[in-house]
């Protein structure tokens, strides 16, 4: 069989799909010039481990795959977390930790590969002096055995890889470090204005041109190896439909102070379409990020166009590419 590596596919949003993204914190030991992380929006509480099961228990579906993302913060540093995944599993959930690498608690050894369907670390660099400028002082190293340890271990891990300014002419040298680690899946992510880049935000956006130069080649070395690649699409050609995730798919976005959210754009920004209240998901009136998904504009992503447009192109004032769901994928 001959695998075509030249034609990604884009993953459409699938009927029935759902992703649970659960902050269990927001404590990191990491201190990432691009943190997402906004306490002010998103609250400093360690929810403990009875409240996280019982919202589990909320977005648990017997009948219907729910991929369980467990991040904080650093979810790590929760005592609790080997359990909390175990338990997971229990429920149905497909589950991934999401981890910077410093993997507290013993989390390794306390957790058996059977429960943990991924293990995902986040470098932003393929060497110490590219990815610790971004992510802090030894932590590239630290994030380097955090992989081979786990491999060693038998989890299946995975790589994600935060494109900014900083970063992207480095891309091209993952791939390499990649096969030598052995890591088995590679997300490619977009810088997000929000959060602590969006305090400082100066040449972090990659612009258009320099997103297709290099992501797309970096994706195809990446899958000529055999790693599986997730990017998302940003662009979208102009035969492609434009669709908002928070209309046409599931998609939960839980932080500790009960916020959950359908758009991960809208984060820093008191507009969750739901909330947990005593144990219990509501839908929220009043003015939502419900109400931005409905708007149809040329532009594409409403939320986009309002909080980073720089990355939308015009040419004599009409717009040359629609910007996508941040939540749309390609893969290779
Ligand atoms: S490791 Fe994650 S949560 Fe911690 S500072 Fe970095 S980006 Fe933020
Ligand atoms: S990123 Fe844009 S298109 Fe996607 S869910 Fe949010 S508002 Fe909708």
């Amino acid at each position: 069989m001959t695998v075509d590596f030249s034609t990604p596919r884009t993953i459409a949003f699938q009927a029935g799909e759902r992703n649970v993204f659960f902050h269990i914190l927001t404590a990191c030991n990491l201190h990432c010039s691009h943190c997402y992380i906004n306490p002010e929006q998103h609250g400093n509480t360690t929810l403990d481990k009875e409240t996280i099961f019982a919202w589990l228990k909320l977005f648990a579906r017997e009948n219907q795959k729910t991929n369980l993302i467990l991040l904080g913060g650093e979810p790590t540093l929760h005592p609790d977390l080997a359990e909390i995944v175990e338990k997971a599993k229990k429920m149905g959930f497909a589950t991934t930790v999401d981890s910077n690498g410093f993997l507290h608690h013993d989390f390794l050894k306390k957790t058996h590969p059977e429960v943990l369907d991924y293990l995902s670390f986040s470098l932003d660099g393929p060497t110490a002096e590219i990815n610790d400028p971004i992510r802090g002082e030894g932590v590239f190293d630290v994030c380097v055995q955090g992989v081979k340890d786990a491999l060693a271990l038998g989890h299946r891990v995975s790589m994600i890889y935060t494109v900014s300014g900083k970063n992207i002419e480095y891309l091209h040298l993952m791939p390499a470090l990649l096969k030598e680690l052995g890591v088995q899946k590679f997300f490619i992510q977009v810088i997000g204005l929000r959060g602590e880049s969006a305090k400082e935000s100066d040449g972090l956006q990659v612009n258009r041109t320099r997103w297709f130069d290099v992501v797309p080649e970096v994706a195809r070395e990446v899958a000529k190896m055999g790693i599986s690649v997730t990017w998302p699409k940003v662009y979208l050609a102009d035969d492609e439909k434009f669709e908002c995730a928070g209309n046409v798919a599931e998609n939960y976005f839980v932080f500790p102070n009960g916020r959950v959210y359908q758009c991960p754009l809208c984060e820093d920004h008191p507009i969750h379409s739901l909330e947990i209240v005593n144990d219990r998901l509501v839908t929220r009136n009043g003015l939502t990020e419900k109400q931005f998904f409905g708007l149809n504009i040329e532009e594409g992503c409403v939320m986009n166009k309002l909080l980073q447009p720089d990355n939308i192109c015009y040419k004599n004032g009409k717009v040359e590419n629609k910007i996508s769901c941040c939540m749309l994928k390609q893969e290779l």
